[in-house]
């Protein structure tokens, strides 16, 4: 951003009060944010009550050497401990995971059942010389194993780092050496979309070129023959033959480090985020129960994959810290039918439903026919995170999903934030379709300018944390002062997250997109969020990506690139009239000067839209590493479409 504030192009005036029936039975009301005034406090008072302790911390807050802050120093527990033992006399035999395979073969697995997993497995490892503090490394579908390897590290104290099971050999590979990690967890194959993709020969390669891996355990999952090497490969069902089931819990210090998780790469190279036991578990279980209005009886669906943040705090540690009953699915939301998700829903009654922008951007571009298909009366909660949501996207959720039913929670947050941090709290605030709204209590955040000063409202600058919070990364692994510049650079004293926001008349927060994307034109910073909203409001329009490439008259100009819903034709005429419904609805400031119709868009894997490759191709530049996107073929046909329709 140069030296303005953003402009502020979008407004929105719907607004939706939670019911009364829902408000009045909501774990949160409104009067939470006054008792919160005292973050340290409040966050011991859900410390204390939350966890259980193996012994009680007395202090919350350790600043003597900001920005290396330490939560509840003092206290020593064991997360396996609070998702499983605990549960065991209350709950052991309900379910926690409703597990549901692509091919459609299903597992119910109970409290009790995981529990025993999860022992088992944590001897398995134990038996592998793994120890307190060794680095495991997972590259693994949503099987149930991969929760059950992640509590099982936990148990023993054990490291775990998560790859994702859509990434490549390299990718593995680059963690693995980061990390050092010594014993690799993974599986045959994995089910994706009708066709199983061989993760063991992918892992191979990736052990192959790291030293440090000493056993590489194999779940057998496909059945899809997956090479094995003698000495160093073991099937888990051999290993998990005869283990007991009896396995003390490690006494875990408060901050000894529970996992390491790489950012997904939208921005350059990955980053080991480190998150450490207390203040993480903290941070998760109050969010999980405060947002997500957790009640004994919900069935609760996080559809993210365990290989994000998303799926570490909302459907393993969390979900399971809470002792709710969960789904997990294995597929992809189109196999066998685009309806899928919502058979699932309407055979498991699934209560709350957590999802992605861009995962709702397809099901509108689908059509409404399939959610229409089921009974998906079940429902009471819906939310997303991931992306800025469009507000046309947030009404078809709400219409089409909820039927008008459901308060939706627009959780803004990152993998370096462990936990929601800008949520509704859906019985104590009124949403406003494309707001995260506010802060979660016992979180300071806010709008700043360049300097770091506050920007009043209504107005939008860098978004900024005030003050640390329990579940926040301690470091980046192996690298503190990438940690410093990072994050707590840029404005001395807070956290610097690289987003950028806008409050409006009444301090709602609306996230505006990463602050390397947003748009200077004619002297306005315009962020891209705004002007792809205002094209989504078009009904052809199904989702847009748009940026700011190089023009010799206003510096930069709106190139804008936009799928369609079914049934609608990119020719000239819609051309103009897009680029005239984003004057109308915005301001003819933000008119693109360019439209590229496109089937797709680029997206990293986890489905967020990756601007800086259509920069390029809109300046006409070498492309830039394109190995972390999720559909590189889209990127050479868009070039092509751009090309063409600069020589028209
Ligand atoms: P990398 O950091 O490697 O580039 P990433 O930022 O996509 O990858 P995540 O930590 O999963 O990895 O994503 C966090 C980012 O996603 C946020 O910084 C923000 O840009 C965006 N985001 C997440 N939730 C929301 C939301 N509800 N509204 C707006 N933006 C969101
Ligand atoms: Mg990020």
């Amino acid at each position: 951003m140069a030296d303005t504030t953003l402009e502020n192009l979008l407004s929105e005036d719907r607004v939706f009060p939670p019911s009364e029936d829902f408000a009045a039975a909501a774990n949160a009301g409104p009067e939470i944010y006054d008792e919160s005034a005292d973050w340290e406090s409040w966050w011991m008072k859900q410390a204390l009550e939350r966890i259980t302790w193996f012994q009680e911390p007395t202090v919350a807050l350790n600043s003597d050497n900001p920005p290396f802050y330490k939560w509840f120093e003092d206290g020593k527990l064991n997360l396996s401990y609070n998702c499983l033992d605990r549960h065991l006399d209350t709950i052991g035999d309900k379910v926690a995971y409703h597990w549901i395979g692509e091919p459609g073969d299903t597992r119910d697995i109970t409290y009790r059942e995981l529990y025993e997993e999860v022992t088992k497995f944590a001897n398995v490892l134990k038996s592998l010389g793994i120890g307190k503090g060794d680095r495991v490394a997972v590259y693994m579908g949503m099987v149930p194993e991969l929760p059950i390897t992640m509590l099982a590290c936990a148990r023993i104290g054990a490291i775990h780092s998560v790859v994702f099971g859509g990434f490549s050999s390299d990718s593995l590979a680059d963690r693995i050496q980061d990390a050092e990690a010594k014993v690799l967890v993974t599986q045959d194959g994995s089910w994706r979309k009708g066709s199983v993709f061989p993760l063991k020969e992918h892992a191979d390669v990736s052990v192959a070129a790291s030293p440090s891996i000493e056993h590489v355990v194999v779940v057998e999952r496909a059945k899809n023959d997956a090479p094995m090497t003698e000495g160093r490969d073991l099937w888990w069902h051999d290993l998990m033959e005869g283990q007991s089931t009896v396995c003390e819990p490690e006494v875990m210090d408060a901050e000894d480090i529970l996992y390491i998780l790489y950012t997904s790469g939208t921005t350059g190279k990955p980053k080991g985020i480190v998150h450490t036991q207390a203040g993480y578990l903290t941070g998760i279980m109050t969010t999980h129960s405060l947002v997500f209005d957790i009640k004994d009886d919900d069935v609760y669906w996080c559809g993210a994959d365990i290989g994000w943040v998303t799926g570490h705090s909302y459907i393993v540690y969390g979900p399971l810290a809470n002792g709710v009953t969960g789904v997990m699915y294995e597929g992809a939301p189109d196999a066998p039918k685009k309806d899928r998700l919502w058979q699932i829903i309407e055979d498991h009654k699934v209560t709350i439903f957590y999802t992605a922008p861009t995962a709702i951007r397809a099901f509108m571009k689908w059509g409404d026919e399939y959610p229409a298909m089921h009974d998906l009366s079940s429902l009471r909660l819906l939310g997303t995170v991931g992306e800025p949501i469009n507000p046309e996207a947030w009404m078809w959720y709400n219409e089409h999903i909820g039927h008008g039913n459901c308060p939706i929670v627009d959780t803004w947050w990152q993998t370096e934030t462990g936990m929601i941090m800008i949520t509704p709290l859906p019985g104590a605030v009124p949403t406003k379709p494309g707001s995260a709204t506010f802060p979660f209590p016992g979180v300071g955040a806010t709008a700043v300018d360049e300097d770091g000063n506050e920007v009043p409202k209504p107005g939008g600058g860098f978004l900024a944390i005030t003050h640390p919070w329990p579940a926040m990364l301690r470091t980046i692994y192996g690298d503190d002062r990438r940690y410093v510049d990072t994050y707590w650079s840029r404005f001395p004293g807070m956290y610097f997250p690289g987003d950028g926001v806008k409050r409006d008349e009444d301090g709602y927060f609306w996230l505006l997109g990463r602050v390397d994307d947003i748009m200077l034109i004619a002297g306005h910073n315009i962020s891209t969020t705004e002007v792809e909203s205002a094209l989504v409001s078009h009904p052809a329009v199904a989702e847009s990506a748009v940026v700011g490439r190089k023009d010799p008259v206003t510096g930069q100009a709106i190139a804008a690139f936009v799928t369609l819903r079914g049934g609608f034709v990119g020719d000239e005429a819609l051309l103009q009239e897009l680029r005239n419904h984003v004057a109308e609805t915005i301001g003819p400031i933000a008119k693109p000067k360019s439209i590229v119709f496109t089937a797709d868009l680029p997206k990293t894997r986890s489905g967020k839209i990756m601007r800086r490759l259509l920069k390029d191709i809109s300046e006409e530049r070498q492309l830039g590493d394109v190995t972390t996107l999720a559909n590189a073929d889209i990127v050479a046909e868009i070039a092509a479409e751009s090309a063409a329709n600069a020589q028209d």
